[in-house]
């Protein structure tokens, strides 16, 4: 069996990569999203274990003294983690699986796992990612001041990522998403066992021609 494939995804605040997520989710349901465990307070409309696993900081700080995660990162004061466990265990039964973290993390999980696949989902302009953050209205003025310069570090570093989905309409981003997962299940490392098949179905076939002949 093939190890499963880990899709890194990363994209500043109101870039609209949770309607992204979501959709592309519910429509291929045999992917799993590594659920990240936060300190940050859970925003009106989250539930918890869904998209986070929201503990407090000490609880954080225990897992990470047990090397519990495959990365973390603090982002606007609270900090982040993706569970290693999990990952490792979806992999290894050949899952594929979707991460949903920032550029730090993004950056750290592809030093380790460098055949990982990071995809950055850029909004179409930057003022479409500010009117989206404002019309969100679940962070104080501060806080969306403190997300949208961290926004702009971001979309310079989206250079650094494999592949680049704009998110100007949503069925069509989910579609690219799609693509370059299709695409990825199509590199030879992961046919090489169909290549070692066709060949012995070769070489039998060969062997009972010589034996009719
Ligand atoms: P939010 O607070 O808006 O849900 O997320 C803030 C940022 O943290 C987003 O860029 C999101 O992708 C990122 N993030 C979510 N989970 C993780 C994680 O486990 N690790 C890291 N490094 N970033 C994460």
């Amino acid at each position: 069996m093939n190890k499963g494939r880990l899709f890194i995804l990363s994209g500043p605040s109101g870039s609209g990569k949770d309607t992204v997520l979501k959709q592309l989710l519910s429509e291929n349901p045999q992917l799993k999203l590594s659920v990240s465990c936060v300190t940050r307070a859970m925003r009106p409309g989250e539930h918890p274990d869904e998209k986070y696993h929201f503990i407090s900081r000490e609880q954080f700080e225990t897992m990470l003294a047990e090397d519990a995660f495959l990365e973390h990162n603090i982002y606007v004061g609270n900090y982040y983690g993706t569970p290693r466990k999990p990952v490792e265990e979806w992999m290894a039964t050949g899952n594929d699986v979707l991460l949903e973290i920032d550029v730090n993390g993004a950056m750290a999980v592809k030093q380790k796992m460098p055949e990982a696949i990071t995809i950055f989902i850029m909004p179409p302009s930057f003022q479409v990612l500010r009117s989206r953050l404002a019309g969100r209205g679940t962070e104080t003025e501060q806080q969306m001041q403190a997300r949208l310069n961290t926004a702009v570090k971001e979309i310079a570093q989206a250079q650094f990522y494999d592949y680049i989905v704009v998110n100007d309409r949503l069925e069509n981003a989910v579609a690219d998403l799609e693509a370059i997962i299709r695409a990825n299940a199509l590199l030879k490392n992961y046919m090489i066992h169909l290549i070692d098949e066709v060949k012995q179905d070769a070489e039998s076939c060969y062997r009972e021609i010589d034996q009719c002949l």
